[in-house]
């Protein structure tokens, strides 16, 4: 324990980051497992276009099902991968579950797959993907791929390179997290967004009196028109803000106002029976994710 500081407190900070080192490398070594057991499960949370409450498409969110320790979730464990080199069986295993699943529901519904910036750096992407829907019959104009602005730190011909190999195959691509990173606009001219996802943290906040959030939004919002793109707002959780939303023109909305990630057999449910809406609700409804 820290009594005092000096010496104590040394330790304590010492013994401290010991056990998160502990922690982390039996994560790690759970994590080289998860796959082969079966813990990796994909949720799916509605993408709604904003005027018509009608579904678009959805997001794939991968959750580890941990025996001891319950769902982890990708924000703490991704990176691990990352660093671990497990990112590229994770990667692969989520974007052929993603298509496999997609291709089985009606209606034609797009399904969007997150990669991280190391499978982007990979030059075996493309052809990672053009397996995915070979094997799985997938219409590629159905699948979204999730890049965030860290790409553009990278080498700039061959993030150009990797953009034309992707478009090739006939995806689609959706700058995630828009707004967070090391945005130079420059990139985007010549990248080939099909969409601009506005981060939640510009959602957050952009209802309140004196936000500046709303005229940043709407900022984002003009940039993606003139650049043909449409628009995701990320993290609507209130009515307000989905009103908000609306007024500054954001095409699409993900959030826990429609929806929270659900199971794949729901979506199969709800997509059977036809062109599918959703009715926004407030905030009591949720947090049960
Ligand atoms: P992201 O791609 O920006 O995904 C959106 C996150 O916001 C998801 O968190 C989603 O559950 C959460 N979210 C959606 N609506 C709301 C809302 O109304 N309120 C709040 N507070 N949160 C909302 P999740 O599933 O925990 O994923 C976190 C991040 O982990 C993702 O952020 C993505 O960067 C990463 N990730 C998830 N699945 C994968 C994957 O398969 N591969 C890779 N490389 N990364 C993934
Ligand atoms: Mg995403
Ligand atoms: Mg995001
Ligand atoms: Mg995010």
């Amino acid at each position: 324990a820290a009594k005092g500081g000096g010496r104590g407190r040394f330790r304590f900070y010492s013994s401290d980051l010991h056990q998160a080192a502990e922690d982390r490398r039996a994560l790690e070594e759970d994590l080289r497992d998860a796959l082969a057991r079966g813990q990796m499960e994909l949720s799916y949370q509605p993408v709604v276009h904003s005027q018509s409450n009608m579904v678009t498409g959805v997001e794939a969110l991968v959750r580890w099902l941990h025996p001891e320790r319950g769902i982890i979730s990708p924000s703490m464990f991704i990176p691990i991968a990352e660093e671990a080199n497990l990112i590229w069986p994770l990667g692969e295993w989520v974007l052929r579950k993603a298509c496999e699943d997609a291709a089985r529901w009606p209606g034609g519904l797009r399904v969007a797959v997150n990669v991280s910036p190391i499978q982007f750096a990979n030059e075996n992407l493309p052809k990672i993907v053009a397996n995915a829907l070979a094997a799985t019959g997938l219409s590629p104009d159905r699948l979204e791929l999730e890049i965030t602005e860290s790409v553009f730190l990278g080498d700039s011909a061959e993030t150009a390179r990797m953009f034309k190999a992707l478009k090739g195959l006939g995806v689609r691509l959706a700058l995630d997290d828009f707004g967070t990173g090391y945005s130079s606009l420059g990139y985007l001219q010549s990248a080939p967004f099909d969409k601009i996802k506005i981060d939640q943290s510009f959602v957050r906040g952009a209802t309140e009196k004196g936000s500046r959030n709303a005229a940043i939004i709407a900022a984002i919002v003009a940039l993606a028109e003139a650049l043909d793109m449409e628009t995701t707002a990320e993290g609507i959780e209130s009515l307000d803000q989905l009103d908000l939303i609306r007024k500054l023109g954001v095409s699409h909305v993900q959030g826990y106002v429609y929806s929270k990630p659900v199971a794949d057999g729901e979506l199969v449910e709800h997509a059977e029976a036809g062109s599918w809406t959703i009715k926004p609700s407030g905030p009591a409804k949720q947090r049960n994710d």
